[in-house]
C-alpha cells in the first residue's frame, strides 16, 4: 500500500509554481495577482482566506484582500465583482463562501467572468469543463486529478465509483473522469439512494468518497487493490487533542488502507492540494487565452 502524501505534492506545486514566477519576473512580466473578497468575521472563512494569502507570498504572486462588514449589500458586492471583471491588473479572484444569508450567492457567483473565476464555480466554467474546452477546473476536483496523474495512478479504462454528487466536489469529479482529455475512466456516481452501494463500491479501481460521513467506507466495500481517495473531513471530538477534535475521513483508514494499493490520508491527503490548485488556476489566468 502507498500513501498518497498530499501535503508533500502540494509543498512541490507551490515551489513549482514559485519557480514558474521568478522566470516570469525575471523577463520583465508581472506578478499573478489574486484577489479574494471575505464578507464578515466567519472563522474558518478568516482561516481559509489568511491560507490563501499566505499561498500567494509563497509562489510570488500579488494578493489583494477586499473586506466587508456582514452587513454588506448585495449590490455593494456585485459592484465590486463588476469592477474586479474589469481590472487588469486582475488576473482572477474569489469570493469567499458562504455569505451572510440575505446576499444570493448564485446571484454573485454568476456575476464573475469565467475569465477571471480561478475557483472554476461559474456556471460556464462548469459547462466548458463538460464539454471539454479550456477553463478553470474547482480546486478540490482538481487536486484529485493531480495527485492520481503525480503517483502516476492509471485511470483510463478504470472503472471510478464516485460518492457523492455535490456541485463542488462529486459532479465535477465525475465529469472530470469520464472526459478522454483527463481521467477517460468508466464512471459511476452514488448518493444516498443507491442501491446496493457496497456492491458497487467493489467494483471501483478507483473509489473516490466525498460524502461527508466519518468511516462510512469500511473494508468490506473494497476491492483488494483499489486506489482510495478520500476527500470527507468531519470534525469529530477528541479530548486528547488541544482543540477539543480532530478532523475524520470518509473512509475506515485503519481497515480500508491495509486492501488498497493507494489511499489518501485524512488529514495530509486531498484537503493540502486544494489551495495549490488554486494557485495553479491564478498562474493559468495569466497564460490562458480564451
Ligand atoms: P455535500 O454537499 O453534503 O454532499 C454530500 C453527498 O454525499 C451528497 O451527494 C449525498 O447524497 C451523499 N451522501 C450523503 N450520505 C450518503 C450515504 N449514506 N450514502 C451515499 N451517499 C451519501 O458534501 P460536499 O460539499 O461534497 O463535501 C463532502 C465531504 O468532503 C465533506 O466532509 C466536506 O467537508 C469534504 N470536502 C473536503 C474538501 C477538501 O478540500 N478536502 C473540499 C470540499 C469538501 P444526496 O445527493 O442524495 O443527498
Amino acid at each position: 500500500m502507498t500513501l498518497i502524501d498530499g501535503k508533500a505534492t502540494a509543498a512541490a506545486i507551490k515551489k513549482e509554481i514559485a519557480e514558474k514566477v521568478a522566470g516570469i519576473v525575471a523577463n520583465g512580466g508581472r506578478r499573478p495577482h489574486l484577489a479574494a473578497i471575505l464578507v464578515g468575521h466567519d472563522g474558518g472563512s478568516e482561516t481559509y482566506v489568511a491560507n490563501k494569502v499566505k499561498a500567494c507570498e509563497e509562489c510570488g504572486f500579488e494578493s489583494t484582500l477586499i473586506r466587508y462588514e456582514s452587513d454588506v449589500t448585495e449590490q455593494e458586492l456585485l459592484d465590486k465583482v463588476r469592477e474586479l471583471n474589469e481590472d487588469n491588473s486582475v488576473d482572477g479572484f474569489i469570493v469567499q463562501l458562504p455569505l451572510p444569508g440575505h446576499i444570493n450567492e448564485q446571484k454573485i457567483t454568476e456575476a464573475i467572468d469565467y475569465r477571471k473565476d480561478v475557483d472554476g464555480f461559474t456556471p460556464v466554467n462548469v459547462g466548458r469543463m463538460a464539454i471539454g474546452l479550456p477553463c478553470f477546473i474547482s480546486a478540490t476536483p482538481k487536486g484529485i486529478l493531480e495527485l492520481l496523474r503525480r503517483y502516476n495512478i492509471p485511470t483510463r479504462g478504470k472503472h471510478c465509483v464516485i460518492i457523492g454528487r455535490s456541485n463542488i466536489v462529486g459532479k465535477p469529479m465525475a465529469q472530470l473522469m469520464l472526459q478522454k482529455i483527463y481521467g477517460d475512466s468508466t464512471v459511476t456516481v452514488c448518493h444516498s439512494h443507491t442501491d446496493n452501494l457496497k456492491e458497487i463500491c467493489r467494483t471501483a479501481d478507483i473509489l473516490i468518497a466525498a460524502i461527508g460521513r466519518p468511516a462510512f467506507v469500511t473494508a468490506d466495500m473494497v476491492k483488494p487493490g483499489a486506489t482510495v481517495i478520500d476527500v470527507g473531513t468531519t470534525r469529530v471530538a477528541d479530548a486528547s487533542r488541544k482543540s477539543g477534535f480532530r478532523l475524520q475521513g470518509d473512509v475506515d483508514f485503519d481497515t480500508v488502507a491495509p486492501l488498497c494499493s493507494y489511499i489518501t490520508p485524512v488529514p495530509g491527503g486531498v484537503g493540502p492540494m486544494t489551495i495549490s490548485m488554486l494557485m495553479l488556476n491564478t498562474l493559468l489566468a495569466t497564460e490562458r487565452d480564451w
